[in-house]
């Protein structure tokens, strides 16, 4: 399976991912209003949303994402204080990815950071389609859409398996203690 270079834009973040295709994880697209609020925050909405709004997202085992430089620029929110822990590389404001809690061996990495363009349908297959498609921007047609409880039943599938596997830890961005490695800034309190 290919490893996929992992970079935010200005190079000071790097890593790389393992055992990575389209069937060991989950593209999806997303257009959820927070997601867009998370790319405007980063002032990066330009480059993170494609026309519908929507954000590339490749959802994986934490344990198969390794940081090998830079980990001291791994910034944290939470749009709320019980929110999704988003995370981005403060050097540039390029988005990583969102993360549950500490025991959940889940991570859904955003485009920006994954350094394959040319060769991302290749490497992790076509999008399963857009979810949350009441926030988008413009109308996205039924075909390009994909039903929330398909895809929840598909990731709920792969985060038993994940957790059997134990694939929560080692974890670049919560320590053995289960502690975020950056403070999270609350957006909203
Ligand atoms: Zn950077
Ligand atoms: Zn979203």
């Amino acid at each position: 399976m290919p490893e996929i270079n992992l970079s935010c834009a200005c190079g000071l973040v790097q890593g790389k991912t393992k055992n990575v295709n389209a069937q060991s994880g989950n593209r999806i697209h997303c257009c959820c209003a927070d997601c867009q609020k998370f790319a405007v925050f980063l002032k990066q909405d330009k480059k993170v949303l494609d026309q519908y709004g929507a954000t590339d997202i490749f959802q994986m085992p934490i344990a198969h994402l390794t940081i090998t430089q830079g980990n001291d620029q791994l910034a944290l929110i939470r749009l709320t204080p019980k929110g999704l822990n988003r995370w981005y590389a403060k050097c540039c404001n390029t988005p990583i990815g969102n993360t549950l809690g500490s025991k959940t061996p889940f991570i859904g990495v955003i485009h920006n950071f994954m350094q394959h363009v040319q060769s991302r349908d290749q490497e992790l297959g076509k999008t399963r389609g857009y979810i949350h498609c009441q926030s988008a921007k413009q109308p996205v047609s039924d075909a390009q859409q994909t039903s929330l409880i398909k895809i929840s039943m598909r990731v709920l599938g792969k985060l038993i398996s994940w957790k059997l596997k134990g694939l929560n830890q080692p974890s670049a961005f919560f320590n053995a203690n289960g502690c975020a490695v950056s403070k999270p800034e609350i957006l909203n309190k």
